[in-house]
């Protein structure tokens, strides 16, 4: 148990002010949203991207006593029921605590570290190990300085073993890591190009990545990897290779259509066995695992009776289209109370339905442990859901949660049997069960069918994206975030809701139409219109929405309707033309705009804004230059002219990292948000989007056939040809025609063959291995397709049709 006078001996601080030394701590938190047990939680304001000072005062109204800050806080001074713990660095101070902890347990301690399949292999060795002993893993991709220390603090005597997944994305990073997990045994999956931008070289990376495992005292890894030479001469190394000199030898592989057959030595004894995976990477992940559970003392018989029973896991949260325009966040491979916070966390994001609806399965050792039950029911008390679906035991305080309404099913069947009595409608469904209670039949059951082309959209990328250019503006300029076009093709509420919980200031679309739809999904920041129309003035009032005002006769108009409608001082956000020449005054009218602004009620000016016209390109610097100049001044002049100041912006993506001196009062992101770097620093960007397809049918034919429409696609050779699903209607271009299009199928690229089709085209896979149902994606560069085709990364993205699938997820 830690007591506020326990930490505060564990932190040596010289400074704290406490009201109450006894008061017992079981939670560490860092967002102020994401508090359950606001009395026993200790508040670690974080200075990341945003600082966590900024949101004590939330914390507080939530019923959090309990602070570690690095900086006098003036509410804290003006509390004085609140224990404060004053450090230098609060991440350490955090860090230093979960150590603390870390050296409490006494059961086996794993590192997993390397550039892929941590997480795989991780949730696999969870499997493979539960069926005898209690095991503890890192929450989804827990796995940074951060996420390391929070997944060990939930550490307990109660498991025997604990995974603990390391992950690195610059030097100096895993000594910090090291320090902390202290791994007695490491595992280390593979090294591969991800990151590698931060290294000088793919070795430089991998003796990083070995220093996790510094200490322990022995490392299981691939010979191809690790040698002994590279490793400290105390740790014994487990190897898996083809040399007959590794622990675990692979003789053989044989790849059937949807399994592989594996031989492998150990000791000199033969086995082999059958595994439903036919890809590389699973292949090496289960020779990891393998190689594990032997080091671990298991037979090789009981391993291979484990491994059968593996599956290829979703380890994302995913938010689909369900069923009765509901929405579904399926989450069906794994329940316990880390991950259950996760993904409640994603559920209250997502505002497109005012219902909403928890299915959640029993959970491990939920029967036993009264504190377990304790926590599951201050997680659950404090959510906004109406209603929970319980399969599994029935437990007494189930019926007393806060009037949540909660309906019983002994099993998954049971509940298949009734899912349409419980008449899934307009609701937001979160699907949240245990590897054994098979939710994905639940899923499967609420899903709307589509056909196999998806773009898949990554929401963590998303936030890692807007957190970039975050940390590029100073902490008192706003952030708008450009969603019109469908927010660049990747969605509307879904993509909004995520931007209004990181809480952006500012929403813009193009039309009043999509602000309506945002509106309609659960969107509460302001928004701004950029194209309306007079004839949606009705609908801007009705879904307050602010337009754009551009010319005297559009202000005109505006302010006549406002007359009507009897409304006084509607925001409005004025647009200046630079130099740009679409919409907006010239700086030569501002005179008379403000005149009119000056004899009427009807609208205030809430921002001020122009648009650079070439702010990615240095040739431009000079235009640019005077863009930014001539704002300057008019907005000077407007801003004297009607007497109060309101917000100005001018910078876009490119902007924002090439134009510090523009950033002004606020900067509106647009593409760099969706991960398309215009500006080449982008390295440090994610991909958002993936559009994705399937091979329908392979064929071989020889080189006297033709392929597709007009005998266009030519055969030079003996050819093998894939039929993939998407065409020019799904917002494939006809110029990726005649192999100027290159796809990507098993991480090898692939022109096409002959015209585009409507819904279809044909890809020349001759050079690769490949069969029908394996994935394809379709830009695997969208800055080089659209340079295929004469255009930019903006139109590819806003043309991906309406009736291709879009799929979130969430890690
Ligand atoms: C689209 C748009 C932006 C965003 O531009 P990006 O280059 O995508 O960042 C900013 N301002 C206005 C007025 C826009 O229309």
């Amino acid at each position: 148990m830690y007591t506020i006078d326990l930490i505060r001996d564990i932190l040596e601080l010289k400074s704290c002010e406490v009201a109450n030394y006894s008061q017992q701590i079981t939670e560490l938190v860092y967002d102020s949203r994401k508090v359950n047990q606001p009395e026993q939680s200790l508040f670690f304001a974080l200075t990341a991207a945003r600082d966590g000072h900024d949101f004590v005062n939330d914390a507080y109204q939530r019923g959090v006593r309990s602070f570690v800050v690095s900086r006098s806080v003036t509410f804290l001074e003006s509390v004085s029921d609140v224990n404060v713990l004053f450090v230098d660095d609060v991440l350490q101070a955090l860090q230093s605590l979960a150590v603390y902890h870390r050296l409490t347990f006494q059961g086996q301690l794993v590192g997993i570290a390397g550039s892929n399949g941590k997480s795989v292999v991780k949730e696999w060795l969870f499997q493979l190990l539960s069926i005898d002993k209690k095991v503890y893993q890192s929450p989804k991709s827990y796995n940074s300085q951060l996420g390391v220390a929070l997944s060990l603090w939930n550490l307990s005597n109660h498991y025997d073993i604990a995974l603990i997944e390391a992950g690195i994305s610059e030097p100096g990073e895993m000594e910090r890591l090291q320090a902390l997990i202290q791994p007695e045994i490491g595992v280390f999956t593979n090294i591969g190009l991800a990151h590698a931008q931060n290294f000088e070289s793919k070795s430089a990376k991998l003796q990083e990545k070995l220093k996790l495992f510094r200490e322990s005292k022995a490392l299981i890894a691939a010979s191809k990897y690790i040698s002994p030479g590279m490793i400290p001469e105390h740790m014994e190394l487990y190897q898996w290779g083809d040399q007959q000199s590794d622990y675990v030898c692979l003789e053989r592989v044989e790849l059937l259509s949807n399994s592989s057959v594996l031989q492998i030595s150990i000791d000199q004894v033969s086995y082999t066995f059958e595994i439903p995976f036919t890809d590389k990477a699973s292949i090496e992940n289960i020779l990891t695992c393998f190689t594990f559970m032997s080091y671990m003392a298991y037979a090789p018989a009981v391993i291979i009776e484990r491994l059968k029973q593996l599956r290829q896991l979703e380890m994302r949260l995913q938010l689909k289209k369900g069923i009765g325009n509901s929405s579904l966040i399926d989450d069906s491979y794994s329940n316990d109370l880390a991950s259950l916070q996760i993904s409640l966390d994603f559920l209250a994001q997502q505002n497109q339905h005012s219902k909403k609806t928890l299915i959640l399965s029993d959970m491990d050792g939920l029967a036993s442990s009264e504190k377990l039950q304790e926590k599951l029911r201050a997680i659950l008390s404090r959510t906004s859901i109406s209603r929970m679906i319980w399969v599994g035991t029935a437990y007494p305080w189930l019926s007393d949660l806060n009037g949540l309404d909660v309906t019983l099913y002994h099993s998954t069947d049971d509940l298949l049997a009734n899912l349409d009595v419980l008449a899934i409608k307009d609701e937001t469904v979160l699907i949240k069960g245990g590897r054994t209670y098979l939710f994905e039949q639940i899923v499967q059951r609420l899903t709307l069918r589509s056909h196999g082309t998806v773009l898949e959209i990554n929401l963590n990328a998303l936030s890692h994206n807007l957190m970039h250019y975050r940390s590029m503006i100073p902490n008192d300029v706003k952030l708008m975030a450009m969603v019109k076009a469908f927010s660049y093709g990747s969605g509307s509420f879904e993509v909004a809701n995520l931007l209004q919980f990181s809480k952006v200031d500012y929403l813009t679309v193009a039309f009043a139409d999509e602000g309506v739809e945002l509106r309609m999904g659960g969107i509460t920041l302001p928004i701004m219109v950029l194209s309306p129309d007079s004839d949606t003035f009705q609908t801007l009032l009705q879904y307050d929405l602010e337009p754009e005002v551009y010319s005297m006769r559009f202000l005109n108009q505006f302010i006549d309707f406002l007359k009507d409608n009897n409304r006084k001082a509607y925001k409005i956000h004025v647009k200046l033309d630079t130099g740009m020449h679409r919409l907006g005054f010239l700086p030569t009218e501002v005179e008379g705009l403000i005149d009119r602004l000056n004899q009427q009620e009807e609208v205030r000016v809430q921002s001020c804004f122009t648009h650079l016209v070439a702010s990615g390109d240095s040739k431009q610097d000079e235009y640019t230059q005077y863009q930014i100049d001539t704002y300057a001044t008019a907005v000077a002049k407007l801003e004297q002219g009607i007497g109060y100041s309101f917000i100005k912006h001018v910078a876009n993506t490119s902007a924002i990292v090439r134009w510090p001196q523009a950033h002004f009062d606020m900067v509106r992101l647009g593409i760099g948000l969706y991960g398309v770097d215009m500006d080449s620093d982008g390295s440090q960007l994610e991909k958002v989007s993936t559009l994705q397809t399937t091979v329908t049918q392979l064929k071989e034919l020889p080189k006297t056939e033709t392929v597709g429409y007009d005998r266009k696609g030519i055969l030079t050779r003996d050819s093998r040809i894939a039929t993939v699903k998407i065409g020019y209607a799904d917002g494939y271009n006809r110029k990726f025609g005649y192999g100027v299009g290159k796809m990507k199928i098993n991480n090898q690229l692939v022109p096409t063959v002959g015209t585009i089709c409507m819904d279809m085209c044909m890809l020349d896979v001759t050079d690769i291995e490949v069969k029908e149902g394996d994935i394809v994606e379709v830009f695997p560069d969208i800055m080089q397709a659209s340079q295929d085709i004469g255009t930019i990364p903006y139109e590819l993205l806003v043309n991906i049709s309406s009736r291709v699938k879009r799929v979130y997820y969430f890690e």
